[in-house]
């Protein structure tokens, strides 16, 4: 999930010391207000963990391999990491898994995140929650009736960045998706994905919609390019979480690192599906 803003608290904060600012407060936030905080280094980004000092969480070296995993998968598809820097806060709740992740890129990139006390290491391996998560940070911000293009990019590339660096089988990875992108096939009624926000067509709408453009960039290029290329062009102009841009100028960027007119011509899902 992605969220435009995090609290009205947050917004008031504009210089250039915001890193820190936000840093301390989520820290301050907290239930128990003894964050700790663990520094990862992924290539060209610095990744500042909090997880909370409390009784039966998980153990921290647990949740700091499960985001250190997730950072490499991001790293590997894009490249880099997406950006510069992100807060991850790690809230303890009740119950087995990962639940509520949030994704924000104001007033800095920020993820929060919350694992339940009876989740086991195996769960935080097999989770895609927090990959999706960081997929976020690598697009800019569109307009709310664009939401499905930042859902829909990071419902399909999380689980290809997984594949990329080793964590997720491709056959599983596959037979995942033949079973739920017919969730993001239009209903009767459907007016496209600008208009129809339901939760089928904001995720798996989306996601279908990266797919078609992935395989229609593999043809056009004889497969030398592919969504990955465009991705990564979108985030070399700038266009990240922390940036807001017409959804326009983002499907232009892409398509010129690939040389075609797949995402701004007549693949237009928005328009088409
Ligand atoms: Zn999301």
């Amino acid at each position: 999930m992605r969220d435009r803003i995090g609290s009205s608290a947050l917004l008031i904060i504009t210089s250039v010391s915001k890193v820190a600012l936000l840093t301390s407060m989520l820290a301050f936030a907290s239930n128990t207000g003894s964050d700790e905080l663990t520094t990862i280094m992924a290539p060209g980004g610095v990744i500042d963990v909090f997880t909370a000092r409390e009784e039966g969480a998980a153990a921290r070296e647990d949740l700091i391999g499960w985001v250190n995993a997730a950072s490499k998968s991001v790293s590997t598809y894009f490249g880099r990491y997406p950006v510069p820097h992100v807060a991850v806060r790690i809230t303890t709740s009740e119950g087995r898994g990962v639940h509520n992740g949030r994704t924000f890129g104001s007033p800095v990139a920020h993820i929060t995140i919350s694992v339940g006390r009876k989740t086991t290491l195996a769960d935080l391996n097999e989770d895609w929650t927090m990959t999706h998560e960081m997929v976020h940070l690598a697009f800019p911000s569109v307009a709310e009736r664009h939401h499905w293009i930042e859902e829909g990019t990071a419902t399909y590339v999380e689980p290809l960045a997984r594949v990329q660096s080793g964590i997720l089988e491709p056959s599983k990875m596959w037979s995942d998706l033949i079973r739920d992108l017919p969730q993001g096939l239009p209903r009767p009624g459907d007016q496209g994905l600008d208009v129809t926000h339901t939760w089928g067509r904001t995720y798996w709408g989306g996601a279908l919609f990266c797919l078609l453009a992935d395989v229609e960039i593999h043809q056009r290029t004889r497969n030398q390019k592919g969504l990955e290329d465009a991705l990564r062009g979108i985030l070399a102009a700038g266009g990240n979480i922390t940036q807001d841009w017409p959804l326009e100028r983002a499907l232009r960027v892409g398509d010129e690192a690939t040389g075609t007119r797949v995402l701004d011509g007549d693949t237009r899902s928005g328009k088409s599906l």
